[in-house]
């Protein structure tokens, strides 16, 4: 059996696979078009979410019989072909819960008290001005969590701990679901209406494909601050932009863009509008999941559900 792994995961994967005689290959980011020309003689897929598994990889992909994917979302499979071929999908569920949720809320605290920019100015320009960043305090702040589940869950007991107020929204959970997870149940335009700060934490669906638009943006509370740390297509970005540059976003964070989903590796330059429109805005190139420790705890989960799905001895 041979497995082709297309990402940076944890090294416990090969050398498991390698253990049960798995014969493996490692090429980080090969593009979809060397993937689609290699595919045929794998039977075992390892990845991330990029790029996205389309029709025409998995059409090629003769021998195939799992795509494992070392995140959460798999948006970026063709769940259809890839049930039509009997392709199984796996992921890492509860691998990244912690590390996502720590993420966003180094994001919370960065956009309430300006430290990249203060070291910027400190550094770079050789400015000492401590009343260029008055900041916020998160404390009596109140969070917006759309999609209350692990890592948004994760997060309402991290920003407890700093003295926010929950509020989340979540059709498929109850008003006393949520309540178990130290939120209040709240519709969507109450929670945008309501929080000071909003971040989104639910699977991209086509309920979900953006989301948060100019309306959305024009109910948020002025100067709120809004975190996408899920999937850039939750957020409409020319919206986004707006938000910024007209202020009504008082903060903007992003783990993820819409563009990181195209096959980059071709040559194509990263672009979002948001980029380009000033304001306080940080963006990390989708590291929610990337610590030693969630890479471990997916390692270990990816290895045994190999083992298990096919029936390695
Ligand atoms: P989860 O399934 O435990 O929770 C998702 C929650 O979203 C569920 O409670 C669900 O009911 C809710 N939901 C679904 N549709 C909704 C909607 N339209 N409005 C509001 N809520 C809705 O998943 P999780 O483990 O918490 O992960 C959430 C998402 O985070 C993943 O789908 C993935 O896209 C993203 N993620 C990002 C990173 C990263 O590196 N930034 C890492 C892991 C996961």
């Amino acid at each position: 059996m041979k497995a082709l792994i297309i990402d940076n995961v944890s090294p416990m994967i090969p050398e498991t696979l390698r253990s049960h005689g798995v014969e493996v290959r490692i090429e980080v980011m090969p593009g979809a078009e060397v993937i689609k020309e290699i595919i045929p003689d794998y039977d075992i897929l390892i990845m991330r979410v990029v790029p996205p598994i389309d029709r025409a990889i998995l059409e090629r992909a003769k021998n195939l019989k799992v795509i494992a994917v070392c995140s959460v979302g798999t948006e970026h499979i063709d769940h259809a072909c890839a049930a039509e071929k009997g392709i199984l999908i796996m992921n890492a569920a509860m691998g990244s819960t912690n590390a996502v949720a720590e993420l966003t809320m180094c994001k919370l605290l960065e956009l309430n008290r300006h430290t990249m920019r203060a070291h910027r100015e400190v550094v770079e320009d050789g400015i000492w001005e401590k009343n260029h960043f008055k900041g916020h305090e998160l404390k009596g702040q109140t969070l917006g969590i759309i999609g209350i589940g692990r890592i948004g869950s994760r997060v309402a007991e991290l920003a407890t701990a700093f003295g926010m107020k929950i509020i989340a929204c979540d059709p498929y959970l109850t008003k006393e679901e949520i309540a178990a997870r130290g939120a209040e149940k709240k519709e969507l335009n109450e929670l945008l209406a309501e929080a000071d700060c909003v971040t989104m934490h639910l699977p991209l669906s086509k309920d979900s494909e953006n989301m948060i638009s100019y309306e959305q943006i024009d109910r948020m509370k002025p100067g709120a601050i809004l975190l996408n740390m899920s999937r850039g297509g939750h957020v409409d970005e020319d919206a986004l932009a707006y938000g910024l540059k007209s202020g009504k976003l008082g903060g903007l964070g992003m783990d993820v863009i819409k563009d990181e989903v195209g096959d980059l590796t071709g040559g194509d330059k990263l672009y979002s509008p948001v980029f380009e429109a000033g304001g306080e805005f940080v963006v990390s190139p989708h590291i929610g999941a990337v610590t030693a420790e969630a890479q471990n705890k997916i390692g270990r989960i990816i290895s045994s559900q190999l083992i298990e799905a096919l029936h390695l001895e």
